[in-house]
């Protein structure tokens, strides 16, 4: 059977793309062809920006409540169709199926979350220094936001992307990752059954060196938000300063989980295996670094081995596998190349360090969950993000020592400390310089009632992901003053009401 061929969606509107050209979606597992899509050119990101220019007139009047029913809608929507989504995500991305799920839930739980944002809003009502006369602040939506997204959470990170810009009364571009684009269109068609306007929510496909790149030069794109690759991340940032547009960006990690002596071993081995293996290591939060005191090294070091070897790898569809493909090849290719570079600084592969290519798995890009041992914090394996399964094992002597590592990398997105010390870990809260931490559980699980980004070269400042912060990336502030005295009142200067002055 042929795939289906998908479309742009630009106005309410499937189009093919002015190119004429098209690319191919696969399966990692497997090589299936799951769609062909449209390869789009500088005109259709002209033609799909438009489209947002014109619908944001009237979509920027629509009662924030009213957006909010919407988006409402596409939770109900996606509920109803959550199986089926997360299957796609299964087949198009790769991680295993329970995962995929958790996915596409994420993305239900935003809606829920910015659905009842858009019944708040909230603005600031204060006193004025002045009689009869009102201070306030209201949000403005920005204009056309463009969404360029990665392949890794593909409903997800889409998801706390365009629900706070679309309740806030921002129109859209997505922009989705050339590895699941057919995942973008079937969101595409629930917000369509959604009832959403026609050109509020626009997508096209295409590769980021040229739809990306169009779309962060677009002079009428207000914000770009992005997450992707720090690279990507900070070139997008540069051009986008060029016409003073807001950019958003969610970029790399190199996170760590910090183990102490105090630890329960074998619950920190559950967090670590989580972290480090979940989405076959490609999750910006995954755990690549363990930082254990050396006084349990070998005890830890040993038990995750064990429980390690034992993880099977696979399609994830199957209800067996735990550990699904990597992307792409080029993707493996990269991960092994780290393999070669941990060797030749020294480091000892403890378990894995190859391609996996046992029966089914040589259709697929598979690689053996993999674990450097005697690394140390300045190596390149334990400072530079590898995207894949790979998990550097590093030394400490004390808790110092621990964050002191875990800080001093380019990126501070995700950590982790395992102790039973109440007083160690408020220490790690206090000095942990990391955008999110947890203690006693991985560096993975964000819930969308929280911001959600990191420092360094993880992030420009701006939070996406949740919590009521997010608001403020997609919004301006207007600041409003009613004065309601009938006279000339000057702030700061006609300042002395007690005088008998107040009318
Ligand atoms: P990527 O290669 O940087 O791509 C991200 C997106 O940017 C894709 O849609 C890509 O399109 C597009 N793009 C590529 N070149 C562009 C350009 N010149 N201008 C504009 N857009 C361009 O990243 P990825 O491989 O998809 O994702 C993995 C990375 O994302 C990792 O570094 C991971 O840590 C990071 N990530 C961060 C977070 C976070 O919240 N901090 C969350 C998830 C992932 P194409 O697909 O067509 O190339």
């Amino acid at each position: 059977m042929l795939a289906q061929e998908y479309k742009n969606h630009i106005n309410g509107k499937w189009v093919v793309s002015r190119s004429g050209k098209t690319f191919s979606s696969r399966n990692p597992a497997n090589g299936e062809l799951i769609g062909t899509l449209q390869l789009s050119d500088a005109q259709d990101v002209n033609d799909a920006v438009d489209a947002a220019q014109n619908a944001f007139e009237k979509w920027r009047k629509y009662p924030a409540p009213k957006r909010a029913e919407l988006i409402y809608r596409v939770s109900e929507v996606l509920r109803a169709r959550k199986q089926e989504m997360g299957e796609l995500l299964t087949r198009e991305m790769g991680k295993v199926l329970p995962e995929a799920l958790g996915d596409v839930q994420e993305a239900i739980d935003m809606a829920m979350y910015m659905a009842g944002e858009g019944r708040r809003l909230n603005g600031m009502l204060v006193p004025s220094e002045l009689p009869s006369k009102w201070a306030m602040a209201v949000r403005d939506p920005l204009g056309v936001v463009a969404a360029i997204t990665p392949w890794n959470f593909p409903i997800a990170i889409p998801a706390w992307k365009m629900f706070p810009a679309l309740v806030c009364g921002n129109t859209v571009v997505w922009k989705p990752a050339s590895d699941t684009p057919v995942l973008a269109e079937r969101m595409i068609e629930i917000y369509e059954e959604a009832g959403f306007p026609p050109g509020v929510v626009n997508l096209i496909t295409g590769s980021g060196g040229v739809v990306g790149d169009c779309l962060v030069a677009h002079p009428k794109v207000r914000l770009v938000t992005f997450t992707g690759s720090t690279d990507i991340g900070r070139a997008v940032s540069i051009q986008a300063a060029q016409n003073l547009k807001r950019v958003s960006l969610e970029m790399g990690g190199k996170n760590a989980i910090m183990v102490m002596d105090d630890a329960d071993i074998d619950l920190a081995i559950e967090g670590i295996v989580w972290s480090a293996f979940g989405t076959s290591g490609q999750r910006c939060t995954a755990c690549s670094r363990i930082i254990v005191h050396e006084a349990i090294k070998k005890e830890l070091v040993d038990k995750l081995a064990a429980r390690v070897s034992k993880l099977r790898l696979g399609d994830g569809l199957l209800a067996t596998t735990e550990v699904g493909p990597v992307i792409n090849n080029k993707a493996a290719q990269k991960i092994h190349e780290y393999t070669e570079i941990a060797k030749q600084e020294g480091a000892t592969v403890l378990i894995g360090g190859d391609y996996a290519t046992d029966g089914e798995l040589a259709k697929g890009s598979f690689y053996q969950p993999t674990i450097f041992d005697n690394v140390l914090p300045t190596m390149r394996v334990a400072q530079e993000e590898i995207f894949g399964p790979s998990l550097s094992v590093i030394s400490c002597n004390s808790l110092e020592q621990a964050i002191e590592y875990n800080n001093h990398t380019n990126f501070g997105l995700s950590a982790s400390l395992y102790t039973s010390d109440v007083n160690r870990a408020f220490e790690a809260m206090r000095d942990v310089t990391t955008g999110l931490l947890y203690i006693n559980a991985g560096t993975i699980g964000s819930e969308v009632q929280l911001p959600f980004g990191g420092t360094r070269g993880t992030g420009n400042g701006h939070r996406e992901g949740g919590g009521p912060v997010v608001l403020d990336t997609f919004c301006e502030w207007k600041t409003i003053y009613v004065d309601y005295s009938g006279r000339l009142q000057r702030a700061q200067i006609d300042t002395d009401t007690l005088a008998g002055k107040i009318k």
